[in-house]
């Protein structure tokens, strides 16, 4: 296959460069690097099935050539990122899925919109199977992604009910590893830059309210499954093992053997506003259909994060 990833010099995008590579296929990364990074990517540099095409999806894309499938992974994806360029983020959700879809369409190729937990909002139901409608606060400051994100599922069922377009739909739980970026703000790099480095790890609010953290090479097969597969109801990629935020500051603590103590904040700017309370992924779904399920359990996935972490800080 010739595919597109748009952000392509991503976390997630490159690791899927590398995967659709390393199967055969020619990759076309698609990038504005605003939140990518081509470091992610220089090892693929002058490779024979590999093109990099510095662009804004948010404006019209054009590519030479055949595509076989077009995968919509371009946006910032953690809330700080999101919450300092929220016009660009609702953007790159409705714009450049119509692009990145209307490419998709013109080429005759499949196209997998990359979602995210963020649909179900702050969820009134926990685990949140694909069939829950999500809790979402359209106006507050994390509705610039999760409304962006649930456009582009309208957009993509829109496109595949009238046009007939083969579409797929991943929706995305926390996802952690080596390409994150150290100061991105979420949580998984905060707390193992701080631990490396013998500062307090910030547990913001009291760390009651609980993610499902998953491995990127968990979330890379699931996405790799869904391609291939003929399923095109949205499908919940992430791994239920949940915790509290205070649980998961203590694991770091305990992998990386720091001392660093922990810290309770409230965080005066909007990221705590509508902070998900609970979340853990109903995966009956991936189970049944894609015969997926994730197989990194957090000591090892953090135990190769925290080392390619340790590289870069000491
Ligand atoms: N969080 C925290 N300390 C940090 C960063 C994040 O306690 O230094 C909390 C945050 O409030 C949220 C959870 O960790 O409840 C996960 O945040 P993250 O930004 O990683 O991603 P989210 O799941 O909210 O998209």
């Amino acid at each position: 296959m010739r595919i597109l990833i748009t952000g392509g010099a991503g976390f997630l995008g490159s690791h899927l460069c590398d995967r659709f590579l390393a199967e055969g296929h020619t990759v076309i990364a698609m990038d504005n690097i605003i939140t990518g990074n081509t470091d992610n990517i220089a090892h693929l540099a002058g490779h024979e099935r590999f093109l990099f095409i510095k662009h804004n999806v948010s404006n019209y894309i054009y590519v030479d050539g055949p595509l076989d499938a077009v995968l919509h992974f371009a946006s910032p994806a953690s809330p700080n990122d999101y919450l300092e360029h929220p016009i660009p983020t609702l953007k790159v959700g409705s714009l450049g899925t119509l692009n990145a879809i209307g490419l998709a369409k013109g080429k005759g190729a499949r196209f997998l919109l990359a979602s995210t937990s963020e649909v179900y909002g702050d969820p009134e139901v926990n685990p949140q199977p694909e069939s829950y409608w999500g809790h979402v606060n359209p106006i507050g400051p994390r509705g610039v992604y999760d409304e962006a994100k649930r456009f582009a599922e309208a957009m993509t069922m829109a496109y595949h009910r009238y046009h007939g377009l083969d579409t797929r739909i991943v929706r995305i739980f926390n996802t952690y590893g080596p390409r994150m970026r150290l100061n991105d703000g979420r949580v998984v790099p905060n707390f193992i830059y701080q631990a490396l480095t013998s500062q307090a790890l910030t547990i913001y609010g009291d760390g009651s309210q609980t993610r499902s953290f998953q491995y990127y090479t968990d979330l890379v097969e699931g996405v790799y499954r869904l391609l291939m597969s003929s399923e095109t109801r949205p499908v919940n990629i992430g791994n239920p093992e949940e915790m509290s935020i205070l649980e998961f500051a203590e694991a770091v603590l305990e992998l990386t053997g720091s001392n660093s103590p922990l810290t309770f904040i409230q965080p005066t700017d909007n990221r705590m506003i509508d902070d998900p309370r609970v979340r853990r992924p109903d995966i009956s779904r991936a189970r049944e259909v894609l015969d997926w399920e994730p197989k990194v359990g957090l000591a090892d996935g953090l135990a190769e994060t925290i080392a390619y972490f340790r590289n870069r800080v000491l």
